[in-house]
């Protein structure tokens, strides 16, 4: 699957705030945004244009798109998933996001970054009610129990994952064994569970609109 290869702390500059894309170091000073909070590129120091209507709709779809690591085509598929389901589309665009097994994994603690946890995803070390699921983009459901592989409980990555996590909110509605590595999916998110840096999702609905 293609995926989007530009150095992800641009991105966080680009969009002038954290999107937390890299694990631990996001909670360091090394973080881009401590050091260089413009964007980059040549012009980047220049005065950060103001913004207004289109641009800030699109921004906004940019951070959300890249939060959830997700290239444009992918991310126009959820929307119209959530344009076809039962009530507000933007609250349905992020609850189904945040479905994903990769961002699950993320929440569970088994991976620093989202990144990390697609890669655990991707290298079949998640096992989904028992059985071995590769696919990043699997929507959990109210009873699967999401499990890390025996062999990667003293990974150097996922041990410093889940200190970090255990410094972290709890997603409600998971509840997670992160001593036996597992979590089960309890209730299905509701938008206000979603823990992402500030986003307006109504403007996506918006510039989806026109
Ligand atoms: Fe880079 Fe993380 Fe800082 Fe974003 S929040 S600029 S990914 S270190």
């Amino acid at each position: 699957m293609a995926r989007h290869r530009e150095a992800v702390c641009r991105l966080c500059r680009r969009e002038g705030q954290k999107l937390f894309l890299k694990g631990l170091r996001c909670f360091t000073e090394k973080c881009a945004i401590e050091k260089r909070n413009f964007p980059p590129g040549q012009h980047g120091q220049a005065r950060r244009p103001k913004m207004v209507g289109y641009g800030v709709q699109l921004r906004e779809k940019q951070k959300v798109k890249r939060t959830y690591g997700l290239l444009e085509r992918q991310f126009r598929n959820y929307f119209e998933k959530a344009e076809r389901t039962k009530g507000p589309t933007g609250a349905n665009l992020m609850v189904t996001l945040e479905r994903r097994l990769d961002n699950v994994v993320y929440r569970i603690g088994f991976g620093g970054s989202r990144a990390q946890a697609r890669q655990l995803v991707l290298h079949g070390h998640i096992r989904v009610k028992g059985q071995k699921v590769n696919i990043p983009s699997y929507l959990v459901q109210i009873g699967d129990e999401v499990a890390l592989k025996e062999k990667m409980h003293q990974n150097a990555m996922v041990m410093e994952a889940r200190n970090l996590a255990n410094t972290q909110g709890v997603a409600p509605w998971l509840d997670i064994d992160r001593e036996n590595f597992k979590a089960r999916v309890v209730a299905l998110p509701r938008r206000e569970d979603v823990q992402t840096p500030p986003m307006n999702e109504q403007l996506i609905v918006e510039l989806y609109s026109k």
